[in-house]
């Protein structure tokens, strides 16, 4: 039996995760997280009866905890509920839990993921924004602490799937895909006043409100190149971006004698998810198979860096290194906030990268509480 803690359970890969959980009888769940979703958040109490849970916001945490003490007294015999940062931690290092689904959103799964690793847990990583702003100190991490981690966004797990069983010091090159996102081949004039509701509709994916505004801006593009980066020691030069709008190759892997590894799949997360929590197994999930015929032709195209100046700006930060992609993550995480709060336009996300990027001193090696203070000074920023 494999029991898993997850971080973000509510979400769009957190509920994907349950359903894998609840299809497979040597999985079970020892802890689950969640910010304001408590309606959710009490069905899966319920249905999976965890050890831990934890309610990142101390208010919402309190509702729910009067909910089931008047509803389902007998609950909070089994189940502990807890906030706060410290219990993002607790449900990370469970001492029960083997393996640890990162599926927050945003820079603040970097502690908990860092609590994780130091307790011995194997991380299934969909929250990329951690390996973003602290990449080089997770993976120093897990490799003291002995622990591995198994990439769940898509591509990662494309690279990784197309890496097994070779060796990794003859790749040349990591071919990243992008779907290109709702707005591929647009001019900058056309994407002046897109609407929130325009850049919410992802033409393959269905994800959260966040990383889908990023597809929409390729800055995920661009947060999955510095995933990328560190999750597979690979220098940037090597790591290319290739537009390919069927989102059918996930990833591939070039090697040194020009043969390419791809992995190929329908659109689908929880083939990663469930590859990540039972690997090297692969088991049986129902879902569409590729029909080739179907499909007729796969294309490619190159990212137009100049429209979408994200993920120049990405490649950039991840140049400059040390603090540089801590900020370009923040400022994107504050950035999108305020573009789905419709604050600024949807240009105006790059845009406000490139100022809190070129305001930033750079730290060329900073510790963990340094990136999460550079990160949170502009996450907090008054606006
Ligand atoms: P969602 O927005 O759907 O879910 C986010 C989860 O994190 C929810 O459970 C939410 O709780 C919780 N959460 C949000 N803010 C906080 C906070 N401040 N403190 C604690 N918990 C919080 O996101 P996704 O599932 O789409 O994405 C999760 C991560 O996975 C992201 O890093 C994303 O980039 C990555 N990813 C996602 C993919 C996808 O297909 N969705 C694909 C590849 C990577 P609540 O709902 O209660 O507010």
């Amino acid at each position: 039996m494999k029991y898993i803690s997850i971080l973000g359970s509510t979400g769009s890969i957190g509920t994907q995760a349950l359903q894998i959980i609840r299809n497979h009888q040597g999985l079970n769940v020892s802890a689950l997280t969640a910010n304001q979703n408590i309606t959710l958040l009490e069905q899966q109490i319920l249905e999976f009866a965890p050890e831990l849970v934890c309610v990142f916001e101390p208010e919402n945490a309190k509702v729910l905890t009067q909910n089931l003490r008047a509803e389902h007294p007998e609950v909070l015999k089994k189940t502990q509920i807890c906030s706060g940062m410290e219990g993002l931690i607790r449900a990370a290092s469970l001492e029960s839990t083997d393996m640890v689904l990162t599926a927050i959103v945003g820079m603040v799964g970097i502690r908990p993921t860092m609590a994780a690793i130091q307790a011995g847990k194997d991380i299934a990583l969909a929250n990329k924004e951690t390996l973003v702003c602290a990449g080089k100190l997770i993976m120093q991490a897990a490799k003291e602490a002995h622990v591995r981690i198994y990439p769940v966004d898509s591509e990662h797990s494309a690279i990784f799937q197309s890496l097994n069983g070779e060796n990794r010091r003859e790749a040349e090159k990591i071919l990243l895909t992008a779907s290109g996102g709702p707005f591929r081949g647009r001019t900058r004039q056309e994407l002046k006043e897109v609407t929130v509701e325009q850049a919410l509709n992802h033409p393959n994916w269905k994800m959260g409100r966040k990383i889908t505004i990023d597809s929409a801006s390729l800055a995920n593009k661009g947060l999955e190149v510095i995933e990328a980066r560190w999750l597979f020691d690979m220098p940037q030069d090597q790591i290319q971006v290739l537009v390919h709008p069927q989102s059918i190759i996930h990833s591939a892997v070039q090697y040194r004698d020009g043969a390419v590894i791809a992995q190929l799949g329908t659109p689908d997360m929880k083939i990663p998810i469930q590859y990540a929590f039972f690997y090297p197994e692969r088991r049986f999930l129902e879902g569409e198979r590729v029909d080739f015929f179907k499909l007729g032709q796969l294309t490619f195209e190159e990212p137009d860096l100049r429209t979408f100046k994200a993920l120049s700006l990405a490649y950039q930060s991840l140049q400059i290194g040390g603090s540089m992609p801590c900020v370009f993550n923040a400022a994107n995480e504050l950035a999108v906030k305020r573009f789905l709060n419709r604050e600024i336009r949807f240009l105006d996300i790059a845009d406000f990268i490139e100022e809190r990027m070129n305001a930033h001193t750079v730290i060329s090696n900073p510790d963990i509480e340094q990136i999460i203070r550079i990160g949170e000074d502009i996450i907090n920023e008054l606006y």
